[in-house]
């Protein structure tokens, strides 16, 4: 039978659906998939509409129309989408030309069930996947006004018994279709799980340094006041500024900036334990959340990082220097706030000390 074009068969994901606004290798994505399936469709759909109509006693000519018809629709629609300035109109348009030529050869096999059948569920189910009840709807229609214009021409010639040979040349369709159809979807769903953990992971790390995003270090944050109100647990947290960060912008460039603070990450991220964590808190201010540890402890942590950096990051010659406020967690902190502002007030002070200091 025929082509059940299409493509459709694809899940219907945000990124393939959202025209215009769909991005570009999506619609690439989207119109290789439903050139294949369309191929696929059409190779094996003709198999069942060709048996049908050798079984009612059609001509070789049709029969071979319908062949040549198969073989070169899907080529033809490849290259109009492939040439077209909006190959994603162009490939819906597609899809509807794929209905109305399955609606011709429905109604020259002169409706046999099993195909005539296979072939409404199967493109109904996809046009609805690739492009909704619009597609849907103009796709059947579309098939439906051709079946009966032909039928008309062809005086309403109505064969719906189905051979047994018929039901066997159906099976290819059946089979290799849908299952190309399982295959789509689930690459699609894992594609979009990819992207999922990509998006998820985006949102919790920094790019450039590797740190917790600001978002999810203050989540950390929340979820250790909540362990200290049910607990008592003991928790500190610093605060990190590089030193005249903007100085170094200005006399060395951005990019020397950059530079210090990916070394800076670098290091905080080697002087933390398994259970620290470490965030940018913004653009040269980090945070640390350092569970378990009081607040002499943390001084010395501080204090260790502080010498760190200065013994081994530089610029144009001169060490870079950090000032760090230290704050442990209290009973009547109620809020990250509290909590963060009292290491905030500590950091104050150390830059008020002259920086290149810890404060807590
Ligand atoms: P202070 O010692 O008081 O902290 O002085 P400062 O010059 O470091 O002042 P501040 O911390 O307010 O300056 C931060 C500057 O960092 C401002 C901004 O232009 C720059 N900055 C923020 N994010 C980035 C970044 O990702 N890369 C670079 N190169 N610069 C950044
Ligand atoms: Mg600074």
């Amino acid at each position: 039978m025929i082509p059940a074009s299409g493509p459709s068969s694809i899940p219907r994901l945000p990124i393939m659906s959202d025209h215009p606004s769909m991005h570009h290798s999506g619609v690439a994505l989207f119109v290789r998939y439903t050139c294949a399936m369309r191929a696929l469709g059409f190779c094996t759909g003709l198999l069942g509409v060709a048996s049908a109509m050798h079984g009612q006693g059609a001509s070789a000519v049709w029969l071979l129309l319908l062949v040549l018809s198969c073989l070169t629709w899907p080529l033809l629609a490849w290259r109009l989408s492939a040439a077209s300035a909006d190959p994603l109109r162009a490939e819906f348009r597609n899809l509807t030309v794929d209905t109305a030529l399955a609606g011709f050869w429905v109604a020259m096999a002169q409706f046999d069930l099993l195909p005539t059948a296979l072939l409404v569920a199967v493109m109904a189910m996809d046009r609805t996947v690739a492009g909704g009840w619009k597609l849907a709807r103009r796709s059947m229609g579309a098939m439906a006004g051709v079946a009966v214009a032909t039928s008309a021409l062809n005086g309403f010639a109505f064969q719906p018994h189905t051979r047994f040979a018929t039901m066997l040349w159906c099976l290819p369709f059946l089979v290799l279709y849908l299952l190309a159809i399982g295959v789509a979807a689930r690459t699609f769903a894992e594609k979009v799980r990819a992207q999922k953990r990509t998006l998820e992971h985006v949102s919790r790390i920094d790019a450039e340094t590797g740190l917790a995003t600001r978002p999810q270090w203050l989540a950390q944050v929340a979820s250790q006041l909540q362990r200290f109100r049910r607990y008592g647990a003991v928790s500190s947290l610093l605060m990190i500024d590089i030193d005249e960060f903007k100085r170094i912008n200005d006399t060395h460039g951005h990019l020397a900036g950059d530079q210090v603070i990916r070394e800076v990450s670098a290091l905080l991220h080697a002087s933390l334990r398994g259970v620290d964590s470490a965030g940018r808190y913004g653009g040269d201010e980090f945070g640390v959340l350092l569970p378990g540890t009081d607040h002499q402890a943390a001084l010395e942590m501080a204090e260790r990082l502080r010498q760190a950096v200065a013994d081994r990051v530089a610029v144009g010659g001169v060490p870079v220097t950090l000032s760090i406020g230290v704050a442990e967690l209290q009973p009547g902190m109620d809020t990250i706030e509290d909590w963060s502002g009292a290491a905030d007030e500590a950091l104050y002070r150390a830059k008020a000390d002259d920086r290149n200091c810890v404060r807590g």
